[in-house]
């Protein structure tokens, strides 16, 4: 479904991705780790149109961009489209409801019917348990309730694959639980996902594949039993062993 070849991106003086390669397969669980810094939300944020790398190339799906030459609004936007992000502090609207939050990027973006884009809403809450808060406003949720319509929103959207930026990180401990469970139940349901993640437990038990970043590279690539197990590089091993 997705493949990148050769991602280079600076920020100034900061060259930040160094030659990214990666590969998602469709119905795939893509978990990216690495320390502070490697370089993972950029890749992530570059494979949703939202960041824009100096150089390599990007295909998902039947969208092929050469990053050769700056990608027109057109590329752009088809990027945009082709996946939905979910982001580690989940931006819902403070001043519209749950429902409302779920429904404005199908009706206002992509044109849906409102009636239509309400009953899938509804019936997308309902699987992540909080049918029953469609009428509430964000800041009534827990910060897990938050980030769930943060899911359903991205869903919505009715993408080919699905980003999480570091979806638990901002969250209290006792509420990271509820967040991996529902993401764990969409791998389950064959949605291609790429994660950045820091739970290293959630990546063992639910990617089908880790790339370990370092540096702006991807050291390591492999199955999770494999790279936790028995990983390859130095890098990779010395990072495993400070987080034990
Ligand atoms: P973390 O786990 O801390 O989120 P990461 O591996 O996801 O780290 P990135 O967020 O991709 O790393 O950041 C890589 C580097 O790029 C960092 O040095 C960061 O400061 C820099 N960077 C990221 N976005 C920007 C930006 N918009 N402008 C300037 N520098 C940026």
């Amino acid at each position: 479904l997705l493949s990148a070849r050769g991602l280079h991106k600076s920020f100034g003086e900061n060259h930040v991705l160094r030659g990214v390669d990666l590969d998602i397969a469709p119905g795939t669980v893509h978990a990216l780790i690495g320390p502070s810094g490697s370089g993972k939300t950029t890749v992530l944020r570059s494979l949703n149109g939202l960041e824009t790398p100096d150089a390599g190339s990007l295909r998902i799906g039947d969208l092929a961009i050469d990053f050769a030459r700056p990608p027109g609004r057109r590329e752009r936007a088809a990027l945009h489209r082709a996946s939905a992000m979910v982001f580690q502090q989940h931006h819902l609207f403070p001043h519209l409801t749950v429902l409302g939050n779920v429904t404005i990027g199908p009706v206002r973006v992509q044109g849906r019917d409102r009636d239509e884009a309400t009953a899938d809403a509804l019936a997308l809450l309902d699987r992540v348990g909080l049918r029953e808060k469609a009428d509430a406003y964000p800041s009534s949720l827990s910060g897990g309730q938050q980030q769930r319509v943060g899911i359903v929103r991205a869903l919505a959207l009715a993408p080919s694959m699905l980003l999480f930026d570091e979806p638990t990180s901002s969250l209290d401990p006792e509420l990271v639980g509820e967040v991996l469970a529902v993401m764990t139940e969409l791998a389950a349901d064959g949605w291609t996902m790429a994660v950045v993640t820091h739970e290293l437990g959630f990546a063992r038990e639910v990617a089908d594949e880790v790339s370990f970043f370092d540096e702006g590279v991807v050291v390591e690539r492999g199955a999770p039993a494999q790279l936790f197990g028995d990983p390859r590089h130095e890098r990779t091993k010395r990072f495993l062993q400070r987080l034990q």
